[in-house]
């Protein structure tokens, strides 16, 4: 038998693992975008252990997520599909400017699905209390350890996993999902000892805008904090990621033929257009791009189009190979959305070499890429082909509005969203 280093990034087994893989495994570092891992050309060391397994693989570092929050976007990752397709989102009302969780649709396959069908024992382990039974998740997996509260965070969520795999039969493929919740506001404290980061003592929530600080010295010094608390987060975000790869090893299941991938779902605002957080009807950049890397035990290096649509991290994850497919996000609004006024309602983007076109609010506009994303011109008339595709499914109010989603979604800050304008 091969035994593989216990240390996460360090150059593969000298023979490698031949075969199908019998262990693959998805790790999901939610709300980590791009630009701000050391991956990716940060100049913060906020990632090394995703830079070190990059080596030894292949990396993308402009992943379109689909979406700029957990539902639609694991949806995506879990089934290839695009919004309007899986149609999870946001829906049912529960009050003024509340909205609950609009669940996958029934009957699309997923990976676990996939994976249990090919005999792998298929388990999620996820630090984000989203991904429960209501949002439609959760299918496919024999085992689903979710966060009630969003709150594994830092050791706890490694507790959870090692707890988890302990269970689990040894002899038997495994198919794991890990969410890793770290970078996700409230972003964690920052201990002295950092260097690169002043200390901070507490964990700490940024507003969802601007509206405290237009002062521009005040909004310099608001995007100064966000930065620096978000790239500690990131960077914890990437530790919790370590520590997985160290239990798996601990526990030998890299130890046969195995297949990793490590993604995000979505990005962040870090103070761009005036906003923080993610969430609302923005689909800007840097809510967009998000990195992805790929490595396996026989050290294969597939061809990742650049940029990478997320709905082919899905199949990256199922085959080790990621096709090119077309790149679109949506935001899907309140259900009910009248025929022929999509956009009023929902936000929908596609993009098209250096340019992305977002239509929203009753209007459609042309974004040049190669500038910093902030003035957008008015496409006058056209609306593109994939708004229709999402009218379609955002007619149909699938909502749930009972207490236990709606404590997971104020536990990750989204009923105190409010409906901005940029
Ligand atoms: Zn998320």
């Amino acid at each position: 038998m091969v035994l593989l280093s216990l240390l996460p990034g360090c150059s593969r087994a000298p023979v490698p693992l031949e075969g199908p893989p019998e262990t693959v495994v998805l790790v999901v570092l939610d709300t980590v975008r791009a630009d701000r891992t050391s991956l990716c050309g940060h100049d913060r060391p906020t990632t090394p252990v995703l830079a070190a397994l990059a080596q030894d693989g292949v990396h993308a570092c402009d992943t379109k997520a689909v979406g700029n929050w957990t539902q639609p976007t694991h949806a995506t990752l879990f089934t290839g599909l695009e919004v309007p397709e899986h149609g999870a989102g946001a829906g049912g009302t529960l009050g003024p400017r509340r909205e609950g969780l609009r669940p996958m649709v029934d009957g699309v396959p997923t990976l676990a699905e996939h994976f249990r069908e090919q005999g792998f024992q298929t388990v999620l382990v996820s630090a984000n209390g989203l991904l429960v039974p209501e949002s439609g998740l959760t299918r496919g997996f024999d085992v689903a350890h979710v966060s009630e509260l969003s709150d594994w965070r830092l050791e706890r969520l490694d507790q959870e996993v090692r707890e988890t795999l302990a269970r689990l039969d040894p002899a038997k493929p495994l198919f794991l999902v890990v969410n890793v919740i770290d970078a996700h506001d409230p972003y964690p404290a920052v201990p002295a000892s950092v260097g690169w980061v002043p200390r901070a003592r507490r964990p700490w929530s940024p507003p969802w805008n601007d509206a405290g600080a237009r002062k521009r010295d005040r909004l310099d010094s608001m995007v100064r904090k966000v930065h620096d608390r978000y790239d500690y987060a990131v960077f914890e975000a990437d530790r919790n990621l370590g520590r997985v790869l160290a239990t798996l090893d601990a526990g030998g299941w890299r130890q046969r033929p195995w297949r990793l991938v490590v993604t995000s779902d979505h990005g962040e605002l870090l103070g761009e257009h005036g906003r923080f957080k993610h969430g609302g009807h923005d689909l800007h950049e840097p809510l967009l791009a998000v990195p992805t890397v790929y490595v396996d035990s026989v050290g294969g290096r597939p061809t990742l189009p650049d940029p990478l649509a997320q709905a082919a991290v899905h199949h990256l994850v199922r085959d080790g190979t990621a096709p090119v497919l077309p790149l679109r996000a949506a935001r899907l609004s309140s259900p009910s959305v009248p025929p022929g006024d999509v956009c009023t309602h929902s936000t929908v983007a596609t993009w098209e070499g250096s340019r992305k076109w977002i239509c929203r609010a009753g209007r459609t506009v042309t974004v040049d890429l190669t500038d910093t994303e902030t003035v957008p011109e008015p496409t006058p008339g056209s609306l593109m082909p994939f708004a229709a595709a999402v009218e379609r499914v955002a007619v149909d109010d699938r909502g749930r509005g009972d207490d236990a989603v709606r404590d997971r979604l104020e536990a990750l800050g989204y009923l105190s969203e409010p409906d901005t304008d940029d």
